[in-house]
């Protein structure tokens, strides 16, 4: 999952903060924000004190099918549980709504896009912390930060580039990832010994009968 070692800034030097680039930074006063924000190939949407709260990512027809599947088995299995007891039904229906909307938040919300971020150089370099230029966004990557090829944009604690949610996973949206992994797993394994239990109760009252 984490593909930081691959990461090319520890094979190519052109990485290596350059003061004297030809192409000049132009930065916004000693912050590495550059004045014109690009986006890569993500959407951004609804803006919120200038940050971007939704952002539709490059892979969004892959998000809309994974969620049409999601949606879908969610439905099967909350039909499959109507005429059962309330308690079932009921736990069923939230386990369901649950694993979709969680899945919703991870694939909707900004995934730690750098280029919005602040980051402060002489505190960083006070810090020895060690810091990279990225051509592509024109900005200085900190804090792990990586490009993703995919994306086409540097994102904050790069964890990696997620097809199903159809973009990265980064600070803005893993710990969202993290719980839809968890509602999804206990979304699998609720509704599985539901069907173990059912199978048993049938094939009992079949040997009765
Ligand atoms: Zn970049
Ligand atoms: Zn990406």
């Amino acid at each position: 999952m984490n593909q930081k070692e691959s990461h090319p800034k520890d094979e190519d030097d052109d990485f290596t903060l350059n003061t004297s680039s030809a192409e000049p930074l132009e930065l916004d006063d000693q912050y590495t924000k550059p004045k014109s924000i690009c986006w890569g190939r993500c959407h951004p949407m609804m803006f919120r004190k200038g940050n971007p709260a939704v952002v539709i990512g490059p892979h969004w027809p892959l998000f809309i099918c994974a969620f049409l599947l999601f949606f879908f088995i969610g439905c099967l299995f909350i039909f499959l549980r109507a005429n059962d007891e309330p308690l079932i039904f009921y736990t069923t229906l939230i386990v369901g709504i649950n694993q979709c909307v969680s899945y919703l938040i991870v694939s909707l919300i900004n995934p730690g896009i750098a280029n919005v971020e602040r980051i402060d150089i002489e505190k960083n370099q006070q810090s020895n912390q060690k810091t990279w230029y990225c051509k592509v966004c024109k900005l200085i990557q900190v804090k792990e930060t990586q490009h993703c090829l995919d994306c086409d944009i540097c994102i904050q604690e790069y964890d990696h580039h997620c097809p199903w949610t159809g973009k990265c996973i980064g600070k803005g949206n893993i710990k969202q990832f993290y719980y839809f992994i968890i509602s999804t797993i206990v979304f699998t394994i609720f509704n599985l010994v539901l069907i173990i239990l059912k199978f048993k109760e049938q094939e009992a009252k079949a040997k009765k009968q």
